[in-house]
Formats: structure tokens, C-alpha cells, sequence
């Protein structure tokens, strides 16, 4: 047939993983026509069944299945490598995390005559430390840039990298790159962390009982500023790093490459959801608020059924939708200045941006459309 490319995405119902099933396959994409094989651990859910990909269910922390499932896609020519899982600790985190990009690439590596590169998306905590260190260790001043040491402290995304060093080796021309976003705006409801569908579901929430939206973080989140990463644009920086040969065995940075502040930006939530908000206010400056939101939530689960069923919503499970443990892990995590340099992409031909009020509005308005939001 005449495709040009054929893509494995490993975690395709993943926030960046459906950017990708749905970017890949369009006719105007670097490197097409492209054929995706899109891999992930449930059923095929219904807004991911658009895209026109060949979903395989398959469990990548199982090694046999994963070879028996994966070695006779023998024409992939790109590994999108998009999934994680989150264990207790860090070091169950890395001896996890390690053995699921293996059994990938053990299984495709030998298997798949023509593959050329792979992609792994790791984050921001690279140059911070691990949930599980956060805090405990000296992170890195901003701004960040790709050549920063490894902190000493156990981290996966450093064990991923080592793994994929060492068996990227074992194929003659096999290249390799590693992006490294910062916090994700996307879609997908079935994602480990998502923002955006958190902190929609905490609005839609305060709208349906009637009560304010109010800022669930500290002072200094209130003030500081941050960026953010698309969900697409990480898709985008992927697909050029796949085929560009200025691309190839290096670390990226991946951002909007713009700056905001909470202070600004709580306004545009509310405004998204027509509920009434509140400015930041010191009595709960302490960091408590946000533990109160975890308490509050943890019993919210039939208020969002309700919400759903008045809605006409695709029915979701409301501690997959609000990911709360993320998204007050992330006020926290916002307090102070993480930027990053996109020098580096830049410099190598990636000129890619996005305006961070626009994307966290097209985000909503996505969820919206797709009723997982009211
Ligand atoms: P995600 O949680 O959005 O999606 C994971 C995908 O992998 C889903 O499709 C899921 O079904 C699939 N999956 C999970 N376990 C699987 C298994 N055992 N077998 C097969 N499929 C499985 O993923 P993400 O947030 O894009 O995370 C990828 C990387 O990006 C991680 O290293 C993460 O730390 C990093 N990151 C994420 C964010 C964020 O805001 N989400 C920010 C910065 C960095």
C-alpha cells in the first residue's frame, strides 16, 4: 500500500497519545501518509474510535503479551512511547516504568526491519526530582536547558532514558529522542494527569451546587508565573523530531513558550463554566485548602453522576475526570517559577508555540464538546 510511515503509539488514550491519533493520520502531517498502531490497556473508548487507527489492547507491563502482540507488527517504522504508570515510591516507579519501555522495544526492536526512531516522552521532573522527591531535593534553577545534570536521586525518566540508550545500540541507524514537557493540556479522560479535565470538573462542580470557584492554591501559586504544554504541540514536536534529521538522538524541552499567572488566569475558568469566582484570600495561604479540596472530594462521586445524567455527558468515573490528587499536587508543584528554555527546539528547526490562554480554553471547550464536561 502506499503508506509512507508507520507509527506505534504506545498509551494512544493517553493525553498526548490521542493528539497523536488524531494528528498522525491527517493527509498535511511531516513524514505521511502515516499508518498508526495505537496501543493501550483498556477497550477502545468511544472518543478515541474516530481516528482512523488499529487499536490494539494490549498490557505493556505483561512481556509475553506484549510479544505476542506487538512482534508481528512487523512494518513500524517509529516508536511513540506516551505511557507511564504511578507507583508508591520512585524507585518501584523506575523498576516499573523501566520494564514497560523494554518489553516495547524488545518486542518491535528485532521484529521490525525498517524501524527508524523512537520518541520518549518524559516531563519536567527531570530537572526537579520525582513526585516522591519533590521538595527533598535541591531542583535545578529556572530556566531550565537540556544539558543540566541528572539530580542525584532516583528518577524513571532517568532509568527510560538509560534503557533506551541501550537498546536504540542494538539496531545499525536506530535514532532515538527524548521530550520533556512540563504540565500537559489536553483531552484525554482516561489520563493519569490531567489538569484541564480536573479543573473542569471542580468548576462544573461548584456551578451545579451554586457556590464560588474558589483558587485552591497558596499565595505564591496565585502570583508566580508558569507556562504549560499542548497536548498537540508535544504531538507536533514528536512527529518533527521523528523525521527531521536535526532531530535525532537528543533531549528536548517542549513548551507553549509563553508565561501566565494564576491571578489572570482563574477569571477565564469561571468564565468558561459562567460561576462565580474568588481572588485568592490569605486566610487559606497555607497550602490547607488544597487538602481540604481532596477531603471535599472524595465523596462528590454520586454529585457527578448527577451532573453527568443532567447533562447527557458520556458517563465517566468522577476520580478519572477530577484527578484530584494531581491537580492539587500541581498547586503546589506551581509555587515556584518553572520555566523552560525552547532554545535548544528552535535552534534545531522547531518553531512550534502556542498561545497558553487560547490552549487552555480550546482544551475546555474540547471536553465540552465531547460532553465528558457540562
Ligand atoms: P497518560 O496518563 O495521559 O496516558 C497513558 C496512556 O498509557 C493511556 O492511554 C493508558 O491507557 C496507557 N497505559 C497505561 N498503562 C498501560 C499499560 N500497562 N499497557 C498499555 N497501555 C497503558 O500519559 P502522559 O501523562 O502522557 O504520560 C506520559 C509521560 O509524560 C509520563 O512520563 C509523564 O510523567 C509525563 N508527563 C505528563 C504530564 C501531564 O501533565 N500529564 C506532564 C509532564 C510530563
Amino acid at each position: 500500500n502506499n503508506y509512507q510511515n508507520v507509527a506505534l503509539v504506545v498509551g494512544v488514550t493517553g493525553i498526548v497519545g490521542n493528539s497523536l491519533a488524531e494528528i498522525l493520520p491527517l493527509s498535511d502531517t511531516p513524514g505521511g501518509p502515516w499508518k498508526v498502531y495505537g496501543v493501550a490497556r483498556r477497550p477502545q473508548p468511544t472518543w478515541n474510535a474516530d481516528h482512523p487507527i488499529h487499536y490494539i489492547q494490549c498490557d505493556v507491563t505483561d512481556p509475553n503479551q506484549t510479544r505476542d502482540k506487538l512482534s508481528k507488527l512487523s512494518d513500524i517504522t517509529h516508536i511513540f512511547y506516551v505511557t507511564w504508570t504511578n507507583k508508591p515510591t520512585e524507585l518501584e516507579n523506575c523498576d516499573s516504568n523501566g520494564r514497560m519501555l523494554k518489553n516495547v522495544l524488545e518486542a518491535v526492536i528485532p521484529h521490525a526491519p525498517n524501524l527508524q526512531h523512537v520518541c520518549l516522552q518524559t516531563g519536567l521532573k527531570h530537572y526537579i526530582g520525582s513526585f516522591e522527591f519533590l521538595g527533598k531535593v535541591r531542583p535545578h534553577e529556572t530556566p531550565f536547558h537540556e544539558d543540566l545534570p541528572r539530580l542525584v536521586t532516583p528518577n524513571f525518566y532517568y532509568t527510560q532514558e538509560d534503557i533506551l540508550m541501550a537498546e536504540v545500540e542494538k539496531k545499525e541507524g536506530l535514532t532515538w529522542s527524548v521530550h520533556r514537557p512540563g504540565l500537559i493540556f489536553g483531552f484525554s479522560p482516561y489520563s493519569l494527569m490531567n489538569v484541564i479535565s480536573g479543573l473542569c470538573a471542580y468548576a462544573a462542580m461548584c456551578k451545579h451546587e451554586d457556590k464560588p470557584l474558589k483558587f485552591l492554591g497558596t499565595r505564591a501559586a496565585w502570583d508566580s508565573s508558569w507556562d504549560a504544554s499542548d497536548a498537540d504541540l508535544i504531538a507536533e514536536h514528536q512527529i518533527w523530531a521523528a523525521v527531521d534529521p536535526n532531530a535525532k538522538n537528543q533531549a528536548f524541552n517542549c513548551s507553549n513558550g509563553d508565561i501566565v499567572k494564576w491571578k489572570h488566569m482563574w477569571k477565564v475558568l469561571a468564565e468558561q463554566f459562567d460561576v462565580e469566582y474568588e481572588e485568592f484570600e490569605d486566610d487559606d495561604g497555607d497550602g490547607d485548602s488544597r487538602l481540604r479540596l481532596v477531603e471535599e472530594m472524595k465523596d462528590k462521586s454520586e454529585v457527578w453522576d448527577e451532573i453527568v445524567r443532567q447533562n447527557g455527558l458520556v458517563p465517566t468515573k468522577f476520580e478519572d475526570v477530577g484527578c484530584w490528587w494531581f491537580v492539587v499536587a500541581y498547586f503546589g508543584y506551581s509555587e515556584t517559577e518553572k520555566i523552560v528554555s525552547m532554545n535548544k527546539s528552535k535552534e534545531h528547526g522547531f518553531v512550534g508555540f502556542r498561545n497558553l490562554k487560547t490552549s487552555f480554553i480550546y482544551w475546555i471547550d474540547k471536553l465540552k464538546a465531547n460532553k465528558i464536561v457540562p
